[in-house]
């Protein structure tokens, strides 16, 4: 079975700066209800790579799904990254690109809120994405905190006093240029956000950006449901393979791993015995099922349920599979996503849990 994926049509490609471009594309017939997305979702592309195939990279998008325009990302040059500069150097108004349907979580859950966005460089892809919906579709104050390295690299600078200008009494952006004023200071963010108390706070951009400015709001006491961040990592594996030779491959690890005598090479040693029975909740539909095989991921078990859960990595890279547990345990096999305000939370990637009890009961919500 193969993971679903489209061939996407390039209709536009814009020079932002001189080191990122906006890539429209259109929606190929029929599909249209599969690419639906929210604000600070993001699409996972093929580039084609003549060393592996396919190099898959995840690409916020920058446009809003509400203006009735094309699907649209933007991308940074990475130095000596391969797809972003590929992307950068090669797609043009007639290519075409494969892609996964847009997924994550990097999303407001109102946009009638009051929203404080963090922004590092090309971490304002999503921001602005939320932006554009919010302004036109929602009704609370908008802050972005935009970072940048210095004036010629602020992406989306006069779309950005355009906006403000034409709601003056609901959006304030405030630019921070490395170049004039260095890099911003923990105790310079602290005293920034104190005044948005009750904001939902989205952060995106370089980690040490990100980390900064996750520290201040957890100091600043922001609960953890007012705080969202996105990781732009790259895809170490290729969500656009075969499911199932991925999960064949999958299986063989596992059953080597239980083979080998090492220390903690079974990795199923503490799953229940038999079959497990799982509750979820997705998109206000209810699924029980109670033949869940404690060697099965999640996500692998529900897909082949013909349950269309949502994932992009299926490699615990991007969360976004992410679950909240409401029962039971269950054990993640990878996580590079996750914090511990997350764990604590009760969310699991369910591209990568194994079920620890007899009984789980998870949502998507
Ligand atoms: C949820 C999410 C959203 C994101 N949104 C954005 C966004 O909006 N804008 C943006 O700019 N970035 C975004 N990113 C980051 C983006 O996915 C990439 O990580 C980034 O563009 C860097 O990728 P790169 O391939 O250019 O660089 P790298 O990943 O650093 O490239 C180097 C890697 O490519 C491999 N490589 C080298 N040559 C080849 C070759 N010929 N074939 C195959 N592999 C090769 C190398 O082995 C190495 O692993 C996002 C990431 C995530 C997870």
């Amino acid at each position: 079975m193969d993971i679903e994926s489209f061939v996407l049509d390039v209709v536009g490609v814009v020079e932002e700066t001189a080191d990122a471009k906006s890539i429209s594309f259109a929606v190929p017939e029929g599909a249209e209800e599969k690419f639906d997305y929210k604000p600070g979702q993001f699409l996972t592309v093929a580039v084609p790579s003549d060393q592996t195939g396919i190099a898959a990279r995840c690409y916020s998008l920058s446009s809003s799904p509400h203006d009735g325009g094309p699907l649209t990302v933007t991308v940074k040059r990475t130095a000596d990254g391969y797809a972003s500069n590929w992307i950068c150097d090669n797609l043009k108004v007639g290519d075409t690109l494969r892609a996964l349907p847009p997924s994550g979580i990097f999303t407001p859950a109102s946009l009638d809120a009051d929203l404080l966005l963090f922004a590092g460089g090309s971490g304002v892809t999503p921001v602005m994405s939320i932006t554009r919906t919010a302004l036109a579709h929602g009704s609370g104050r908008i802050v972005v905190f935009y970072a940048n390295r210095d004036e010629s690299s602020v992406i989306f600078a006069a779309e950005l006093t355009r906006l403000a200008a034409e709601h003056p009494d609901r959006l304030q952006v405030i630019h921070w240029l490395e170049s004039v004023q260095g890099l911003p200071t923990e105790a310079q963010m602290k005293a920034f956000a104190a005044a948005y108390g009750g904001y939902d706070s989205f952060v995106c951009g370089p980690a040490p950006f990100m980390k900064m400015v996750t520290t201040v709001l957890k100091e600043l006491e922001v609960p953890r449901s007012l705080r969202h961040q996105e990781k732009f990592v790259s895809l170490g594996g290729n969500p656009f393979g075969d499911l199932a030779e991925l999960q064949e491959a999958e299986a063989e690890i596992a059953l080597a791993e239980s083979d080998d005598d090492g220390p903690g090479a079974d990795v199923f040693a503490d799953a229940p015995a038999g079959p497990v029975k799982v509750e979820v909740e997705l998109d206000g539909e209810e699924f029980t099922f109670d033949d869940w095989d404690p060697r099965t991921k999640l996500l692998d078990f529900l897909e082949s349920k013909g349950v269309k859960a949502p994932y992009s990595c299926r490699e615990g890279e991007c969360s976004a599979c992410a679950i909240r547990l409401l029962e039971g345990d269950v054990k993640m096999l990878y996580n590079d996503v996750l914090d511990k305000d997350d764990l604590d939370d009760g969310i699991r990637l369910g591209c990568q849990s194994v079920p620890l009890t007899d009984t789980v009961k998870i949502t998507y919500s």
